[in-house]
């Protein structure tokens, strides 16, 4: 299992769509940070000129997270309110599964940080234009089979069903896979279920609802 900072996954149910992210170049920012910190191990703290340059760095490859995050976010939820579409996220709760041993400290953290800042744009871009969040259960969406169910193999990012063959790359199963989480309701949206008829009191009423017949986008984020 390894990050795949490079791009995100989306899935409508017809097509699969990769999105270029700018989270590398953020990454190879914070990477030549580190080297400069590696380079002066004691003179960084005290020599305001590194300081500043490293602190640079860092707040450069910041901004570019949270300026393409936003940007993302305003595409992703105009496009979902054209088309009538919910938008499919796992929940947060992925943040806290383990971490694979083969990606680097920094790369894992960058991760993270991307992850949190892309999921918070999306839902207030979410709430500013009305369009449905579905938050989905995000354990092993990469480890079942989406055509049969079964366990899949893994080798490298390939994932291949062992019983019908199907072939895939791990973050299209996962978007795919989320898809059908969302599709088969074993989820709450943002917090009332699929077709809360029955609620109530006022600010229920004023949120989206899903309809049976709604059209659903997932993304998926790898990490
Ligand atoms: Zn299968």
């Amino acid at each position: 299992i390894d990050i795949n900072l490079r791009q995100l996954t989306l899935y409508d149910g017809r097509k699969v769509r990769r999105v270029r992210t700018r989270f590398m170049e953020a990454l190879s920012l914070k990477a030549y940070a580190e080297e400069l910190q590696r380079k002066y191990p004691k003179r960084w703290r005290y020599n305001l000129r590194i300081l500043n340059r490293i602190r640079s760095l860092h707040r450069r490859a910041r901004n570019i997270v949270v300026d393409w995050c936003r940007k993302f976010a305003k595409y992703i939820v105009l496009k979902a309110r054209k088309t009538g579409s919910a938008i499919v996220l796992e929940d947060l709760e992925k943040l806290w599964q383990t971490r694979s041993q083969s990606d680097s400290k920094l790369a894992w953290k960058l991760s993270r940080f991307a992850y949190r800042k892309l999921q918070l744009a999306i839902i207030t871009k979410a709430i500013e234009y009305q369009v449905p969040i579905i938050f989905v259960n995000p354990r092993s969406t990469s480890k079942a089979c989406p055509r049969c169910g079964s366990e899949l193999r893994y080798w490298h990012r390939l994932g291949i069903c062992p019983v019908c063959g199907y072939k895939r790359d791990r973050d299209v199963i996962g978007a795919i896979n989320i898809y059908q989480r969302a599709l088969k309701g074993m989820c709450g949206v943002l917090g009332y279920p699929v077709n809360g008829s029955g609620m109530k009191d006022e600010t229920r009423q004023t949120a989206p609802t899903i309809d049976e017949g709604m059209k659903i986008t997932s993304i998926y984020i790898s990490l």
